[in-house]
């Protein structure tokens, strides 16, 4: 359960998009990464794209494949927009403004570029509001900051659970369905966007039920079908062993797992348990600290404990930004400001990285975690 009111948390949520919009110039550059090549995309009666098999080994951008060389510093979880279940019920009166999303993105990009960070996986689900390929590929053009866009379903209580459960109903094979959609998106495409999935999304409640043991089965079976990660949300300060334990017996490759959110949790028990399940895990809500009421100098101090005992290997670190918030925006106590001045892209870079050196963290286990990890999360090493 969440220690704050969830109204609360969306209010303050709310203050980044209202923060957001200060116009910063952009330039324009050219991303490393390959378009993947156009001719041979075929194209369905109904417009969706079906682009040729990327190459084997390499990893879906939005603008293309790259070799996993080419990520660099790597924010594993960031969204650039995000809206819950419903959002569209309100679409009459605020509708989703994708210039003003953009340019927050650009914003965000030329920050990103400011800090040295290459790379962004937003794992924003198909099922919530706010994934936008098209929007990413815009972005990556124009920034040069790679972004890896995901497949995907979210939890029961926050997802959009009715429309499979009514399968569920008539005794679908539900693990299958989704999976072909997981896999059509990793290997073809989303849509007509003509963007490819790089990763699987997943995310459970504090106790996972029957429809997200069924959503990560069908991940599991995408993963064993295409070679992607999984990466999870966990819905509390709990809940990432289960995941772990889960995915594995069902036959995932624990090196292509990173289990998420881990500080909503101050437990150091809790982090070595699931490291001990020899998954990625991350430190993904560094800054969100209003969530769970975990400081991020508890974090910090975990992180160097882990750090020192040799987990550097299993370790990534990022924010759960929501960079763009899809919807009527929603007036914000200006009490409850401060609590969330550490929730932002830079963050890590600023404040977290310096004060993980100031408890003995070296430069080359930073390297390890933003840098290597991301990239072996991919390989499977
Ligand atoms: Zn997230």
């Amino acid at each position: 359960m969440h220690r704050f009111p969830k109204i609360l948390v969306v209010s303050i949520l709310s203050l980044l998009l209202a923060l957001s919009f200060i116009a910063v110039a952009c330039t324009p550059a050219s991303p490393a990464n390959q378009e993947a090549p156009s001719p041979a995309a075929s194209t369905t009666p109904e417009g969706a794209v079906s682009l040729p098999p990327s190459p084997p080994g390499t990893i879906n951008t939005a603008t293309g494949f790259i070799s996993p060389d080419q990520l660099g510093t790597t924010l594993v979880h960031e969204h650039f927009c995000f809206a819950y279940p419903g959002w569209f019920a309100d679409d009459t009166i605020a509708p989703y403004n994708r210039e003003a999303a953009l340019q927050t993105g650009l914003k965000v990009c030329e920050t990103l570029k400011s800090i040295g960070v290459k790379t962004v996986i937003d794992p924003t689900p198909n099922d919530t509001g706010g994934r936008d390929p098209l929007l990413y590929k815009e972005l990556s053009k124009r920034t040069g900051i790679q972004i890896i866009c995901t497949t995907g379903l979210y939890t029961d209580a926050e997802g959009s659970p009715a429309y499979w459960k009514t399968r569920m109903a008539f005794m679908a094979d539900l693990p299958k369905m989704m999976s072909d959609l997981f896999i059509k998106e990793i290997t073809e495409g989303i849509g007509t966007t003509g963007v490819k999935a790089g990763a699987i999304k997943v995310g459970s409640s504090p106790k996972m039920t029957k429809y997200e043991e069924a959503v990560h089965e069908a991940a599991v079976i995408a993963q064993k079908a295409t070679g992607v990660p999984i990466i999870t949300h966990t819905d509390g300060p709990s809940g990432g062993v289960e995941q772990a334990e889960f995915l594995i017996a069902a036959g995932a490759d624990p090196k292509k797992i990173q289990i998420g959110h881990v500080n909503n949790s101050d437990d150091i028990k809790y982090h070595r348990a699931i490291l001990a399940k020899g998954t990625k895990m991350a430190f993904d809500r560094i800054g969100l600290t209003i969530l769970y009421g975990v400081p991020d100098d508890i974090t910090v101090q975990n992180i160097a404990t882990l750090v020192k005992e040799g987990y550097a290997n299993q370790i990534e670190l990022s924010h759960d930004t929501v960079n763009f918030w899809i919807g009527r925006p929603i007036e914000v106590p200006p009490k409850a400001m401060p609590l969330f001045k550490d929730w932002r892209i830079d963050h890590i870079s600023k404040d977290i990285l310096p004060a993980l050196k100031a408890q003995g963290v070296t430069d080359e286990q930073i390297n390890i975690m933003m840098v290597e990890n991301p990239r072996n999360l991919f390989l499977g090493k």
